[in-house]
C-alpha cells in the first residue's frame, strides 16, 4: 500500500514466508497444552481479492469451500472480522458454522463495544452527509456502515486527488467529534474514537475459552496489524502482502491464503493442536 500511518515504506520484508517454514511449524507452535485452534480471517484482500469495485468482491471459490471444510472439523473455531458491515460480510462468505464479526471488530454477534451505538450512527450519518457534499470526484465512493464509514479512492488514479481526498475527510471527521480515521490499501476508514480494535474483538473470543488455544489470523489490512499484537508471541500472525508487519509469517497473496488453510484441513490442525490428547 502507498501510505502508512506511521510512515514507514515498504522495505525488503524479514518477516519469512509461511510456505516455507510449514514443515517446522508444527514443531514451533504445537504444545500438549493446546487443545483448539481459534483461526481468524480477514475478508477483503485474505479470503477475496481486491477489486475495484468493494461491492462486487467474492471469496474465491477455493478459499469458500476450504473455510467450509475446516468449518467442519473439530478442534476448530472459525472468526472472519472484516472492515465490512457484519451482515454483509456474512452474506458474501456465506459458511454456517463460522462466526462473523464486522465493522472492525466493533459489531459482534449480541454485544456492543459502543456505551452508546445510536450517538455513533447519527455522527457518522452526518460525516457521509458532508463528504457526500464536499468530494465530488466520482472514483470516490463513501459507504455508511452505520457505526463506521469507509472513504474508498481505489478507482482515483491521480495522487493530488487522493491527498485531496484524504484532507477532506480529516477535516470533516475532526469536526465531527468523537471519531478517528485509520488508513488502509486505497481506503480511509471512520471509526468512533474507542479503544477497541480487530485486536480487541480477537481478544474478545479468545476469553471465551476455558482450555488452551491456540490463536492463529491471516490479514492483509494495517488494521489486521492489531490482530498480530494482541495474539504475539504466542499465536501464529500471517501478513497477506510485503509490507512491514508485526505478523510472524507472510504469505504473497490470496492463493496462497488457500494453500495455507488447505494445509491446516489436511495435516495442520493434527500438528498444531490436540497433541496431548491420547484418544484415537
Ligand atoms: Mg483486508
Amino acid at each position: 500500500m502507498e501510505d502508512s500511518t506511521d510512515g514507514h515504506h515498504d522495505t525488503a520484508p524479514s518477516v519469512p514466508r509461511l510456505l516455507d517454514e510449514v514443515d517446522r511449524l508444527g514443531q514451533r507452535f504445537a504444545t500438549a497444552e493446546a487443545q483448539r485452534l481459534f483461526l481468524g480471517l480477514d475478508f477483503d484482500g485474505t479470503l477475496a481479492p481486491h477489486v475495484d469495485d468493494p461491492s462486487a468482491a467474492q471469496p474465491t471459490a477455493e478459499n469458500q469451500q476450504v473455510v467450509q471444510a475446516l468449518s467442519r472439523l473439530e478442534r476448530i473455531d472459525i472468526a472472519v472480522i472484516s472492515g465490512r458491515a457484519l451482515d454483509d460480510v456474512r452474506d458474501r462468505v456465506g459458511v454456517a458454522g463460522v462466526e462473523y464479526a464486522g465493522n472492525h471488530g466493533l459489531e459482534l454477534d449480541g454485544v456492543s463495544p459502543l456505551s452508546d451505538p445510536d450517538a455513533i450512527r447519527s455522527k457518522i450519518q452526518t460525516v457521509c452527509n458532508r463528504l457526500e457534499t464536499e468530494i465530488d470526484h466520482e472514483g470516490c465512493e463513501i459507504e455508511n456502515k452505520e457505526i463506521t464509514a469507509t472513504v474508498h479512492y481505489r478507482r482515483v488514479d491521480d495522487e493530488r486527488t487522493t491527498a485531496r481526498i484524504r484532507s477532506i475527510v480529516d477535516t470533516v471527521v475532526e469536526d465531527g467529534g468523537g471519531l478517528r480515521c485509520t488508513r488502509g490499501a486505497n481506503i480511509v476508514e471512520i471509526r468512533p474514537a474507542i479503544d477497541w480494535d480487530k485486536g480487541e474483538a480477537v481478544r474478545w473470543f479468545l476469553q471465551r475459552y476455558s482450555e488452551e488455544c491456540l490463536p492463529m489470523y491471516i490479514g492483509d489490512d494495517t488494521t489486521d496489524e492489531d490482530v498480530f499484537r494482541a495474539i504475539a508471541p504466542e499465536g501464529i500472525g500471517v501478513h497477506v502482502g510485503t509490507d512491514e508487519t508485526a505478523a510472524t509469517y507472510r504469505v504473497d497473496g490470496v492463493g496462497e491464503v488457500t494453500t495455507v488453510l488447505q494445509w491446516l484441513a489436511d495435516t495442520g490442525m493434527d500438528e498444531l493442536v490436540g497433541k496431548g490428547d491420547s484418544s484415537p
